[in-house]
């Protein structure tokens, strides 16, 4: 059994999060963490997630809960994860990180960690968008030199504050990579005014906030005459948490080191 904590469990990501650890047979709801001052410590986690009493209260810091949990689930915010991290390398622990937003600074960060942490670091942890990246791959090898231009177009909820969203930063370093290109030289992330015709080689980037949307991605590849788009759609929170339960099994037998999710899945980079 994995004895998970979740941290930010009073957040949209912590309280599915919760739901799809109860429904893991060899994982177990072992820690919630909410934010320093919150007024849901001493909260049972279940009641907060909607799923009942489970005999689990939350508590306002890692220290209140360390000898409970074996990996750290950690949907957050940048600056929180670090500390996180820190804690899980001070104290043995293994950590799953699913925050988006990361700069490259926060990330050089992170890597630092990878001789002394087990850590799954990914910015979407659903299978499905982790196939969709071997896709792409093997799109952009075919299409890529034949003069195909390439969209990425994400759309998701009106909370979020990163854009555009970790996923499609991915899918863009995904078929930048398979390329030869470099996304900081060829991703385009603004049109606005008179910016000119489309470059051959960039990688354009278009963002959409509104309502509810979980999560939408699209990549396109289009020349005179047709247009592939290769499309994932999550309807639900549960695909990134289910995603996140599977990495927490996962790395909870590994060494120290950064893996991402196609290592989890066994997709092969
Ligand atoms: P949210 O704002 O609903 O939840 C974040 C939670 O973290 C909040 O409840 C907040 O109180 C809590 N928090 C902040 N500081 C804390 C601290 N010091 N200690 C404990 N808790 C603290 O946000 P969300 O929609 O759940 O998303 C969280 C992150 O996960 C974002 O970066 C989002 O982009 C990312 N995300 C990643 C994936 C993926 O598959 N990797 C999927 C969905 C969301």
């Amino acid at each position: 059994m994995t004895r998970i904590a979740i941290v930010g469990v009073a957040g949209r990501m912590g309280r599915t999060l919760v739901n799809a650890v109860e429904q893991d047979a060899k994982a177990t709801l072992a820690a919630g963490i909410v934010e320093p001052g919150s007024s849901l410590a001493g909260v049972d986690i279940g009641e907060l997630a909607g799923a009942g009493k489970k005999g689990v209260t939350a508590v306002n810091s890692l220290a209140a809960c360390v000898d409970d949990f074996d990996v750290l689930v950690d949907f957050t915010a940048p600056a929180v994860t670090l500390e996180n991290l820190a804690f899980c390398a001070e104290h043995g622990k293994r950590i799953v990180i699913g925050t988006t937003g990361m700069s490259d600074d926060d990330i050089a960060t992170l890597d630092g960690y990878r001789d002394s942490v087990p850590i799954v670091f990914a910015p979407n942890m659903s299978v499905g968008v982790n196939l969709t990246l071997k896709l792409l791959e093997t799109a952009a090898q075919a299409l890529g030199d034949e003069g195909y231009d390439i969209e990425v177009i994400e759309s998701h909820h009106r909370h979020k504050v990163d854009a555009p969203s970790g996923t499609a930063l991915k899918m863009g370093e995904v078929v930048a990579d398979a390329l030869g290109r470099n996304l900081k030289d060829h991703g385009v992330f603004e049109r606005v005014g008179q910016c000119g015709p489309r470059t051959r080689d960039e990688i354009g980037f278009a963002t959409v906030r509104a309502g509810d949307i979980v999560g939408e991605h699209t990549v396109m590849f289009a020349t005179e005459g047709e247009r592939i788009e290769i499309t994932h759609k999550a309807s639900s929170r549960m695909t990134f948490a289910k995603g996140a339960v599977r990495a927490a099994r996962w790395i909870a037998e590994k060494d120290n080191g950064r893996y991402g999710m196609q290592d989890v899945l066994a997709l092969g980079e």
